[in-house]
């Protein structure tokens, strides 16, 4: 497999990370498949080496919690929560000796934790790597592997591992890929994928999944564990969108979902439990964009949300071939993303979101 990073980069990587004796790892918000198997698969490698190996040398910092179908991960157990533990989280990042950023482009992405590390970063010089696939990264790290090409970020890191192994005058990378960090990145080259179903016609993607399935990866098992382990509720929450709540819009063949707080709260929503949904009114033949909108947060009023709402919704978009939806994203909810798979957020009730987006989707989308 030929490389895809200057060797310049690789060998500045390699010097960084050779020096690494106490690293935090971060990834983005609402933490997904990718996210969770890149960060996690990149710690494992790294308490392989001599240089790192011991008790909480290299940590996992996630913004929010991560949905419950992703706890199985090796190493998930030990991930700090900054949601759940701010001081711990800040306290390791600003001990850390390095920091590498997995599977997402801005500090805003990780969101009040992005602040910290942007004053971290600053006060204290700490060296920076970042592993990502999204366009247009923030200039916050001092290396950077931003390859929006790449379907994961969970490839990269395989890629980055692979290249740091070949460096002569590094021989501390030469050991060989474990199989807790295999399975980590596997789950994320399956889960960005769809369990490879869409970025997934590269042939360079098939010989990472062989040589991790070789290394001992149970590929199905991994595909189990991630798509077969929904709650009852969850399904029902699937039947109810589907059956009550999708709206097509057939001359632009594109398909809207959205849920009000008090829907969600009746089938007992937990993080981790709109995954996947947006994705499904793109099964049906001739639609090619899909939008998903959900009452994320009802904040106490004491604290409001930006532009004085207590509700912040989340919107996700997905879309098929060439028909981007980032931009629109980006330009109606400060958002972005993959041309096929991008979201945002509103600050307010989701109906004022769906106004908005029906004020724009013609702009956007192809007609029939
Ligand atoms: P999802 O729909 O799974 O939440 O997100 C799909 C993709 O859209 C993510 O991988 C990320 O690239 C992008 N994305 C989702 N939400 C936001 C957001 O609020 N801001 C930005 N910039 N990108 C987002
Ligand atoms: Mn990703």
């Amino acid at each position: 497999m030929t490389s895809l990073f200057p060797v310049e980069q690789v060998r500045e990587a390699a010097r960084i990370l050779s020096n690494a004796r106490k690293l935090v790892i971060l990834t983005h918000m609402s933490p997904d498949g990718d996210a969770m198997g890149s960060s996690l698969g990149l710690m494992h490698w790294l308490e392989s080496l001599p240089t790192v190996q011991g008790e909480g040398r290299c940590t996992v910092i996630v913004p929010n919690p991560f949905p419950d179908f992703l706890s199985w991960m090796p190493g998930a157990d030990r991930v700090v929560v900054y949601e759940k533990d701010a001081d711990k989280a800040k306290q390791l990042l600003a001990e850390a000796d390095t920091v590498v950023c997995t599977d997402f482009n801005e500090p805003k992405r990780i969101g009040a934790l992005g602040e910290w590390l942007t004053e971290v970063l600053q006060t204290n010089r700490t060296p920076c790597l970042l592993i990502d696939h999204h366009l247009h990264p923030a200039a916050f790290a001092d290396v950077v592997f931003s390859y929006p090409e790449s379907p994961s970020s969970c490839e990269l890191v395989f890629r980055l591992i692979k290249d740091l192994a070949g460096m002569p005058d590094y021989p501390l990378f030469g050991c060989p890929l474990n199989i807790l960090s295999a399975t980590c990145l596997c789950t994320g080259m399956m889960t960005d994928t769809g369990n490879f179903s869409f970025n997934s016609n590269r042939a360079d993607m098939y010989e990472i999944v062989s040589e991790l399935v070789r290394l001992g990866v149970d590929k199905d098992a991994v595909y189990n564990s991630v798509f077969n382990a929904y709650t009852a509720d969850r399904m029902r929450l699937v039947g109810y969108c589907l059956y009550q709540k999708m709206v097509v819009i057939p001359e632009y063949q594109a398909a809207l979902i959205y849920l009000k707080r008090k829907e969600l709260y009746r089938f007992n929503f937990r993080s981790g439990d709109a995954e996947g949904i947006v994705n499904m009114p793109l099964q049906v033949k001739d639609i090619h964009y899909s939008c998903f909108m959900r009452e994320d947060k009802v904040m106490p009023a004491e604290v409001p949300l930006a532009g004085g709402s207590k509700i912040k919704v989340k919107i996700s978009m997905r879309s098929q071939g060439d028909r981007p939806v980032n931009e629109f994203c980006h330009q109606v909810f400060h958002g972005g993303g993959h041309k096929n798979a991008s979201g945002g957020e509103y600050y307010g009730p989701v109906e004022q979101a769906v106004e908005l987006f029906n004020q724009n989707y013609f702009k956007f989308f192809l007609k029939e």
